[in-house]
């Protein structure tokens, strides 16, 4: 709790988020993802930290899409009561298909956002694309079911979610959470307009991760 009586946002830092994608990219290389789908914004930074620990020598980067949503709680009343009664996904930007000739079929497409809270973006996000593939297949005459889909968040909250995610990414692995962390406030860096006071706090709180350096850069 804060003096004011409020609970204690977790602050994490950019060394925190370059550390854990470093940390997680074991696991997401044997996914072998053909294609990043970033959400943004809170999705945009992890994903190209992601990709630099992806990397294969001979080999091009891993293409980056930016889908861009929007989550919108539809307030409704009771009596002088209000409350929650859903929430509402707003695509503000999506693939386009046409122009950056971007085929989903029989790839391994791995979606990325910073943190899986209710569950409703990722949903969304998986539905949706789930839907521009089986289209693609079809004009295609290929099999939908050969896209595998993967998500990777930093954050996990442990809460009960509105929405699922297919067991076909759930149960087979293709969930990569690079932390599972109580129901509280994340505080990440890019929305910081003190960086030097965030970065403060999140060495106090201790979530850095700290890795060893393994290598040593031009
Ligand atoms: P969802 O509830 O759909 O899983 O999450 C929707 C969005 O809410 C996330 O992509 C993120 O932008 C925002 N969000 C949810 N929880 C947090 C949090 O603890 N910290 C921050 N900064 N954003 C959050």
């Amino acid at each position: 709790m804060t003096s004011s009586g409020e609970p204690e946002k977790m602050y994490i830092s950019y060394n925190n988020i370059h550390q854990l994608c470093q940390e997680i990219a074991p696991k997401i290389k044997a996914f072998q993802p053909d294609l990043i789908i970033a959400i943004g914004g809170g999705g945009f930074i992890p994903a190209r930290m992601l990709r630099s620990f992806l990397k294969e020598p001979g080999h091009p980067n891993v293409r980056i899409m930016a889908i861009i949503l929007s989550l919108y709680e539809d307030i409704g009343t009771i009596g002088d009561q209000i409350e929650q009664v859903g929430t509402q996904v707003v695509r503000t930007q999506w693939i386009d298909y046409n122009q950056s000739k971007i085929d989903l079929v029989g790839k391994n497409v791995l979606i990325i956002d910073e943190v899986d809270d209710t569950r409703t973006t990722l949903h969304y996000a998986v539905s949706e694309l789930k839907k521009d593939v089986e289209q693609q297949a079809k004009s295609q005459g290929k099999n939908p079911n050969d896209t595998k889909f993967g998500v990777f968040v930093l954050h996990d909250k442990q809460k009960p979610k509105r929405a699922d995610l297919p067991d076909e990414i759930m149960k087979t692995g293709n969930y990569f959470a690079a932390r599972t962390v109580p129901d509280v406030w994340i505080a990440y860096p890019w929305e910081s307009t003190d960086i030097v006071y965030h970065t403060k706090k999140a060495l106090e709180q201790d979530n850095d991760v700290f890795l060893p350096s393994t290598t040593q850069e031009d």
